[in-house]
Order: C-alpha cells, then sequence, then structure tokens
C-alpha cells in the first residue's frame, strides 16, 4: 500500500488523485477488519494526511476552490469527502460501539430508526438484497467519480451481505467504467451492476452485459458524438466538470445540468436542458430510439427497449432486475428478499422483486411523504428511514 502524504491540491487533478489513494487505503482496511484483523497505523496517519490536504484547500463564499490549469478555477462542494474522512478516522480510532454513538448523536431518532430496521430483518435469511448505491447506501457527493466509498460504510454493508445474503446485489444507474474505482467492499462478493442493471460485474470478475440491438448502439454512438462536440464548446464545458458530469454508460448517457451545491444559475442550467432536448429530438425525430429524464441535476437520455405489446418504454431498474436473475440465476421466484432505494427510479427493483417473491422486503431511505406513500403502498412493512447512515447501521449491525 502507497501511505498519504500531506500534499497541496492546486488543481482538479490532484484532487481526484488524492481520492483515488484513498480509495486503496480503505480497500485495505474494510479487508483487515473483516477479517478479524487489526488496521495498520499507516492507514490512519494516510487518512489523516489525506484529511488535512482537503482541509487545506482554500474556501471561498463556502466553496472550495482549485484550479483547472491555466487561469480557469472551479469552485466545489467537498463536504463528503471530507465529512466521510472525518467519520472514518472517528471510527478507526475509537472503535465501533463509540462510533455508532457518534452517529446517533449526528442524526436525529437514530436509535429508533435503526430498531424498526432490526424488527424488519430480524431472523431473516434473504435469497437477494439489491440495494441502489448513492443516497441509500452511500452519502451523496457532488461528484460520482470521488464519492469514494468509506471505511465504516463498507464494513456495515459487506459484513450483511456476506452473512445475511445469498447474493447481494449494488445496482446504480451509473456506469459501470468507475464504480470499482470508488467502492472498497471485499473483491468477488458482491455482484456490481450498473446502468440501470444492463451490465454486470459478477463474482467472478467478468462484466455482463444484456445485448443492444444493433440499430440502437449505433443511434447511442451518434448521440454521444454530438453530445462530445456540445460539451466541448467553452460555454458548455463546465457541465462536464460539475455533478454527474458527462457520462456514455451502457444503453445510456447522462450530462449534469446542475449539482447539488447549485453551482450554475437556473436560468441557464434550464436553457442547457432545452438544448440538450432540441439535439435529442434533431438525432431522434420520431421518438423510436430514446427518452430524457429530467431530475432536476441531471438530464439522462435512456435507450428505449420494446414492450411487450410491441409498445416502447425506457429501461428501468425493474427490467435491469428482470436482466440480472436471469443472467445471474438469482432464482428470484424463491425469497425473501431485501430491496433498497431512495428515489422514484429505484421503485421498479420493488415492483419486479414483489412480481416474482411475495417474500420481497424494503428499507428506503428518504424524506419525502410521497415516495414513503408508493413504498407502503407496494409492501406495507416496509421501513423508511431518513439517512443512509441508518440503513447501513440496520445492516452492519443486525
Ligand atoms: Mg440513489
Amino acid at each position: 500500500m502507497r501511505n498519504i502524504k500531506r500534499t497541496e491540491l492546486k488543481t482538479l487533478k490532484d484532487f481526484y488523485a488524492l481520492m483515488g489513494a484513498t480509495r486503496q487505503v480503505r480497500f485495505n482496511a474494510v479487508q483487515a477488519i473483516l477479517d478479524g484483523g487489526d488496521v495498520s497505523g499507516d492507514v490512519i496517519l494516510s487518512l489523516k494526511n489525506a484529511l488535512a490536504s482537503l482541509e487545506d484547500v482554500p474556501e471561498l463564499d463556502g466553496k472550495r476552490v482549485l484550479s483547472l490549469g491555466g487561469e480557469r478555477i472551479i469552485e466545489l462542494d467537498m463536504d463528503y469527502e471530507i465529512n466521510e474522512t472525518q467519520k472514518d478516522l472517528f471510527y478507526l480510532e475509537e472503535g465501533e460501539e463509540t462510533f455508532l454513538e457518534f452517529l446517533s448523536d449526528l442524526h436525529e431518532d437514530f436509535d429508533e430508526h435503526v430498531r424498526a430496521g432490526h424488527d424488519l430483518l430480524s431472523g431473516v435469511d434473504l435469497n437477494c438484497l439489491i440495494s441502489d448505491r448513492d443516497g441509500t447506501i452511500n452519502n451523496y457527493c457532488a461528484r460520482y467519480l470521488t464519492s469514494v466509498q468509506s471505511i465504516y460504510n463498507a464494513v456495515f454493508f459487506s459484513r450483511f451481505a456476506m452473512n445475511k445474503a445469498q447474493r447481494a446485489v449494488i445496482l446504480t444507474s451509473a456506469p459501470l467504467d468507475g464504480l470499482i474505482g470508488i467502492s472498497v467492499n471485499p473483491e468477488g462478493k458482491i455482484y456490481y451492476a450498473a446502468s440501470k442493471g444492463r451490465e454486470c460485474l459478477d463474482l467472478e470478475g467478468r462484466i455482463r452485459r444484456l445485448p443492444i440491438p444493433s440499430e440502437k448502439q449505433t443511434a447511442i454512438e451518434m448521440l454521444n458524438a454530438r453530445l462530445q462536440t456540445l460539451l466541448s464548446r467553452s460555454e458548455y464545458e463546465k457541465y462536464t466538470l460539475i455533478g454527474s458530469g458527462l457520462q456514455f454508460k451502457f444503453g445510456q448517457s447522462t450530462v449534469a445540468r446542475q449539482d447539488i451545491g447549485n453551482s450554475i444559475p437556473d436560468e441557464e442550467s434550464s436553457a442547457f436542458l432545452e438544448t440538450i432536448e432540441a439535439l435529442v429530438a434533431e438525432v431522434d425525430p420520431d421518438k423510436k430510439n430514446f427518452r430524457i429524464e429530467d431530475t432536476g441535476l441531471d438530464v439522462e437520455i435512456i435507450l428505449t427497449v420494446e414492450t411487450s405489446d410491441d409498445g416502447l418504454k425506457d429501461f428501468d431498474k425493474g427490467d435491469g432486475v428482470e436482466y440480472l436473475n436471469a443472467e445471474m440465476e438469482f432464482e428470484m421466484f424463491r425469497g425473501p428478499h431485501l430491496i433498497c432505494g431512495d428515489t422514484g427510479s429505484d421503485v421498479p427493483m420493488l415492483e419486479t422483486a414483489l412480481e416474482m417473491s411475495t417474500e420481497s422486503l424494503a428499507i428506503y431511505v428518504t424524506k419525502k411523504e410521497e415516495l414513503a406513500v408508493r413504498v407502503r403502498g407496494l409492501s406495507p412493512s416496509a421501513v423508511i428511514v431518513p439517512e443512509p447512515d441508518m440503513l447501513v447501521t440496520i445492516l452492519g449491525t443486525i
């Protein structure tokens, strides 16, 4: 393992490199903890140096400022990276019990929510655990590629996944490319499904993909070329640097138009959405190939799939669950399963699981009443918690 030294972060690239280095340190620490061993003092020193380097980045109006090279600068929200490193240090230095008390002080009604989760899962041996990543088991980060999973998070999640479930799947809409570089769970224990389940890294390290018809593949390649050209223009380049940036996924492309720190003025962001919509209308005038989903932060352009009655729909995470079940032989007709998510796009996972086995349980992470009602409508026993930390604690401490 390469130890991390305290360094002055000047550019965005320096910041990405530092977060990449913490991935390796954290991965080793998680493995050591799950093996029942000790975490070396080097890990703690490395994380302390990483934290100091992050905290040293100059602040301007609550944002951290880095150079993009040359004269250009970028303002960033680094809360996730700083907070999760602090939490990891607390976890390693004070031990798990004291860390849980810390989480309980950090989040209101923490113990009650954890208890409700334990009641739901007590005595249950799962066939499948299928969970979304960001906002569900991982705290939200302003950028996907620096959202390196924290040590405590991976220990809690993996401990449950390895002991209480036959199969554990992380199912995200983000691309597979990059997902391993921000995950620190042990290798070969968890399925990493990406692009809404259209592609998946299996336990043997093979990537399996749902075939896309060649005319659709050609259509998305054309679209991606147009997006690339658009975003290389100087007035639009900033959209590649905020939030999800520009991501070419398997069967889907995503362009950020805003980040959680609201870096882009609203009017400008809306105008950019219209530009994207016009571009998609131009390459797909008959609306045969694409559907656009706007989350307010990201514009997702999704390849359509044929439905059983000859219609067209966009591929959702329920389609992803169906594909994975068939491809990986999950035998999901056999429950119980646990499905976890934090947004409306995670609801089809629960619907599909329930169609295969009525013994499908749900824990969703949301503060939105509308989503809670939707989830409880499908699964009356569903537990709703407001924070990812609560869900991973439920899993890690049962
Ligand atoms: Mg999510």
